[in-house]
């Protein structure tokens, strides 16, 4: 699915927005204070995929770089892949964590 994100260059928000057809060249207005100033940033999501084709995707021969981390989706996932490889069942705990980290509610948590 074709998402870009926007930056607005009034209020400076990141707006995600799914852009189909010729929708693709225009440029959409704020959802936050309705600027129409809004500049497309390289999305850091631009290519939604499942987990299980990320998943497959995922090497775990080499250590995934800083920015692989940069991404919140990747967080927990390097390493349930790796345990499965290994066989290890990190069990539904570890997915709870995991999603938790993803969504940002783990830091919420410890706050
Ligand atoms: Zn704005």
């Amino acid at each position: 699915m074709p998402i870009f994100e926007f930056e607005c260059a009034d209020c400076g928000r990141i707006s995600a927005h799914v852009m189909l057809g010729s929708k693709r060249a225009s440029r959409p207005a704020c959802p936050h204070c309705a600027s129409a100033r809004t500049r497309r940033v390289m999305s850091s999501f631009a290519v939604v995929e499942s987990e299980a084709s990320r998943l497959a995707n995922l090497d775990t021969s080499r250590r995934p770089d800083e920015s692989f981390y940069g991404d919140s989706r990747n967080v927990g996932l390097w390493a349930k892949k790796r345990a499965g490889e290994m066989g290890v069942d990190l069990g539904s705990k570890f997915d709870e964590t995991v999603e938790k980290a993803r969504t940002g509610k783990l830091i919420k948590d410890m706050e």
